[in-house]
């Protein structure tokens, strides 16, 4: 096993998380979280760099000495070979060799990870997927995506941009959405599209997909948004699972803190629409908001394995 140490961070759009994890991936040496700044990516980088100047800063001489790389877990779109983020809006990023640059700051490899991926692919080997070698991974929050494991295999995809499944269409035509297509999935079935939908009967601006759940069976407006975001989430997940069989569906993002609720809610649509697919089995994630911190340490550890470092 490696003796080394990684920094695993995960940006969000609000919080940046820190962990100083070894290969054990058990309870974390330190850990600290920082603000994200909005939409500013120069400050986002200096964000990151501060971050990792205090988890380093919280370890003996001796264990700062065994750490070997940071794994970056980002949301947006990802060149993980290059260390370029393509695209990352909320982080006031385009085109930007972030690995390149922290790596030059902070005098570590970095390695970046898409935030979906880190997040599927700790569930999938810590977490609720473990022992499925047939695993689709679904994180629903204000968007939406996908991990695929196939044969025990994270599918990435030859042009590594597997797994968007909240931009399928659904709809013909159907609701704009700001990737520039219509009809997505994450138009319908996000906790931000329910969130939105429920608003715009109460006329809350600030309504959200969890108010829409406590309010079921007393207020039948959350009933009907939510039965409606449900068939619209079987609806686009069947397609998913008709072509890939998955063994077990985990739910992940903020919408999974409804727990029985969803998994009820959408097996037993599945059950009515499925005709061909067997319906595979559907739990939640159980890592919370752990989950790509470890996976970021995760996949940062499975690069050294496969000595992507030098
Ligand atoms: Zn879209």
């Amino acid at each position: 096993m490696n003796q080394g140490l990684v920094l695993a961070l995960d940006i969000g759009g609000t919080n940046a998380r820190g962990e100083v994890l070894d290969a054990r991936l058990g309870a974390p040496l330190v850990r600290a979280d920082l603000p994200t700044p909005e939409r500013d990516g120069e400050a986002t980088i200096a964000t990151i760099a501060s971050l990792c100047r205090l988890l380093l800063a919280g370890l003996s001489d001796v264990d700062r000495s065994r750490v070997c790389a940071v794994g970056l877990a980002v949301p947006g779109i990802i060149e993980g070979p290059t260390g370029v983020v393509r695209l990352a809006s909320n982080l006031g990023w385009a085109d930007e060799p972030v690995a390149a640059r922290l790596s030059a700051l902070l005098g570590l490899d970095v390695v970046l990870h898409h935030d979906v991926t880190a997040a599927g692919v700790a569930e999938h080997r810590l977490g609720a997927g473990a022992g499925a070698s047939d695993l689709l991974a679904v994180f629903i929050g204000t968007g939406m995506a996908a991990l695929v494991v196939a044969g025990g295999e994270v599918v990435s995809g030859g042009l590594h941009q597997a797994g968007e499944i909240g931009h399928i269409p659904v709809q013909q035509g159907g609701r704009p959405c700001p990737c520039g297509q219509t009809g997505c999935l994450e138009m319908y079935a996000s906790a931000r599209a329910i969130g939105r939908a429920y608003g715009a009967l109460t006329g809350d601006p600030d309504a959200t997909s969890l108010d829409v759940v406590t309010a079921l069976g007393s207020d039948p407006r959350a009933d009907s948004v939510w039965a409606e975001a449900m068939d619209w989430l079987a609806h686009g997940l069947l397609g998913p699972i008709t072509l890939l069989s998955p063994a077990r569906v985990v739910l992940g993002g903020g919408l999974s803190a409804s727990g029985a609720v969803l998994v009820d809610a959408l097996r037993s649509r599945l059950d009515v629409l499925s005709h061909v697919a067997a319906v595979p089995e559907i739990v939640t994630a159980s890592l919370g908001q752990r989950a790509g911190v470890l996976g970021s340490g995760l996949a940062t550890f499975d690069a050294i394995e496969r000595r992507q470092l030098v």
